[in-house]
């Protein structure tokens, strides 16, 4: 688990050190105060990963999901504060979950209207490409990267994305979202 993370830099951290998966989940929470069930059980255990508290993890969800007006501080209290706690294993069955790897990502279904999972996988050429103009990867390096996902290289795919963003390779292979993120930290910090 890397040093406490204060959630006030999760907006920097999502554009310098997330891998895609995680920078797509917390840009959509962040425009749509919403994330479907599955996003944010991944997204709310890679924050426990990179050293968000629980503290702070619940007053990040409670902030963006209450900026819907639909959704009542009550109401968050009843539907969404279990989930986190028992990621935490503070509830239920007191297991404290580990952050998912990119198997489980890549595999895990997809339905409309989810943006949980793994981008290089689950999205189509014409999204990705966008996304990864978004991202100001260079132009070379977009058609390299959504051929690699179009091939089913997806981890390839993602390291290319460091590469690229990072202007170096990563120091170690990664195999997890939170294994791509230490990578970075330890170039950036
Ligand atoms: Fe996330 Fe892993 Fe996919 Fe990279 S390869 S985007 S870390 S699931």
């Amino acid at each position: 688990q890397s040093e406490n993370t204060p959630i006030s830099k999760l907006d920097d951290l999502s554009k310098t050190s997330y891998p895609l998966c995680m920078r797509v989940m917390h840009e959509h929470l962040k425009s749509t105060h919403h994330l479907r069930n599955t996003g944010r059980l991944q997204y709310q255990l890679f924050l426990k990963g990179i050293g968000v508290s629980l503290e702070d993890n619940i007053e990040f969800w409670r902030t963006e999901l209450c900026k819907n007006p639909q959704l009542t501080d009550d109401k968050f209290s009843k539907e969404y504060l279990y989930q986190i706690r028992y990621n935490y294993g503070k509830l239920g069955r007191r297991v404290d979950y580990r952050p998912h790897g990119c198997n489980k990502l890549i595999l895990d279904p997809v339905g409309a209207g989810e943006v949980h999972g793994c981008p290089y996988k689950h999205w189509d050429v014409d999204s990705l490409t966008k996304k990864l103009a978004d991202c100001k990867i260079a132009p070379s390096d977009i058609g390299e990267i959504t051929r690699l996902s179009k091939e089913g290289h997806y981890i390839l795919a993602c390291t290319k994305f460091f590469e690229s963003s990072h202007k170096q390779m990563p120091g170690n292979m990664f195999m997890h979202p939170n294994a791509y993120y230490a990578e970075s930290r330890k170039i950036l910090n």
